[in-house]
């Protein structure tokens, strides 16, 4: 039996962990779970899972939270702040951590359970986009175990030799990691179009159900840029070994090309209990609750080369890559400021990408080598990016429907 804490229960990611966790009480124990504010689902997962612990991080909220637990006559323990999510996620009765909280929130408590030795569950992209060779070092130092959530990473794991060392490609025969994403829904839209969507559009993915910042993020094609950045630091890759392909049906979540010409990918119905079972059970394989793949009733693959005038992020993300941690760092807060204010509709769909751009031009290199030098290059990228918003020449405003 595993203890596991979900950082983020409440979430697209947390509520399909809890999915696949329920179909296996005999392997699986809940020890905590995390939400910011949102008590009421909190509750109802805890009555379903039983943890020991509830982490509230949302301070303002962790008097109604105890009351609401205690007249449920719920035994858990209720916790409240941001120290509490890093103790559930290092407490040693835990040898799971589900890391799914959105955005750079995510930062400090899974590099919490990486110093902890955990089997870490990566969902929380932007920790490794933030922090990478940080958070690395603190993997290998503390022989945590980092199993890759993102369904595109995953699925490269899956791909890849069994003995596959820390990057080194060509000694394990492979020539091309090919990175497939689906396009959004804007994939086909007139370029011109673009400018007017609403946040409602923009969170429409065709093919997955996400929460709202990762589907704006897939609509501008940020979350590929992203899990650019978040291959090089899982895999150990240079940029020139990864290709994005835009594959729209979202059947292959992504495929290691090997120096002989095969190519191996990873298929499935897009649904993203399939990464986190084989996460939680690897190397073994358990029931994930996903329908099986049907091959009479699938549509035809398609694949094309991403357009950069539809997806400034990606080309910014990629080159941030190359400059360096500050220019990841300071893009992922960028991005975390301008979608949250595309989403309150205070600016335009494609003002996403002018805001990230205007403030990595504004910020010169810098050196990260602690967690308190990250934290402050993401503060001053988000008090920029405040300010580039506050002086935008023509806001285009969007009417944020209700
Ligand atoms: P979501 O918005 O649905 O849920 C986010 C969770 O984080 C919620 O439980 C919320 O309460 C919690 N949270 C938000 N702000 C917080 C804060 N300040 N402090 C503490 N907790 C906070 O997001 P999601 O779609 O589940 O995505 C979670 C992470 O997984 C993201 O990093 C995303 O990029 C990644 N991811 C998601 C998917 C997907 O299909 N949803 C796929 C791949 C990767
Ligand atoms: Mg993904």
């Amino acid at each position: 039996m595993q203890n596991i804490s979900i950082l983020g229960a409440t979430g697209s990611i947390g509520k399909s962990t809890i999915d696949v966790l329920n179909r296996h009480p005999e392997l699986f124990s809940v020890y905590a779970l995390t939400a910011n504010s949102n008590i009421e689902l909190l509750l109802q997962q805890a009555l379903l899972c039983s943890p020991k612990y509830v982490v509230i991080a949302d301070p303002k909220q962790f008097k109604h939270a105890k009351k609401l637990f205690s007249d449920h006559l719920l035994s858990c323990e209720v916790l409240s702040g941001h120290t509490s999510l890093e103790q559930v996620a290092s407490a040693p009765e835990v040898d799971i951590v589900m890391a799914a909280i959105v955005g750079a929130a995510g930062l400090l408590p899974t590099l919490a359970a990486v110093k902890a030795g955990k089997k870490v569950l990566l969902a929380n992209k932007e920790s490794l986009v933030m922090s990478g060779d940080l958070f690395i070092q603190a993997a290998n130092q503390y022989n945590a175990q980092i199993m890759p959530i993102d369904s595109e990473h995953n699925a490269i794991f899956q791909c890849l030799p069994a003995d596959f060392k820390y990057g080194e490609l060509c000694s394990s025969g492979i020539s091309k990691i090919l990175l497939t994403g689906s396009g959004g829904p804007f994939l086909s839209s007139p370029l011109s179009e673009l400018h007017h969507v609403t946040p409602d559009q923009a969170c429409a993915h065709p093919n997955w159900d996400m929460g709202r910042k990762i589907s704006v993020d897939s609509a501008t094609m940020m979350n590929k840029g992203l899990e650019f950045i978040e291959a090089k630091w899982l895999f150990g890759l240079e940029s020139s070994d990864i290709q994005v392909v835009l594959h729209p049906q979202s059947i292959i979540h992504s495929m290691v090309q090997y120096l002989d010409g095969s190519v191996l990918a990873q298929m499935g119905n897009p649904d993203m209990r399939t990464p986190i079972a084989h996460a939680l059970a690897f190397p073994d394989r358990i029931v994930s609750g996903v329908a099986p793949l049907d091959f009479n009733q699938l549509a035809n693959f398609t694949f094309t080369e991403p357009e950069a005038e539809r997806y400034p992020n990606l080309i910014l993300a990629m080159q941030a890559s190359s400059a360096g941690q500050y220019a990841t760092t300071t893009l992922n807060a960028a991005n975390e400021v301008a979608v949250d204010a595309f989403l309150q509709g205070q600016i335009g769909f494609m003002q996403i990408a002018q805001v990230n751009q205007e403030c990595l031009q504004q910020t010169s290199s810098h050196n990260l080598d602690s967690i308190e030098a990250v934290l402050e290059s993401d503060n001053s990228a988000r008090r920029l990016s405040i300010n580039i918003i506050g002086n935008l020449s023509q806001p285009c405003m969007q009417r944020v429907s209700s």
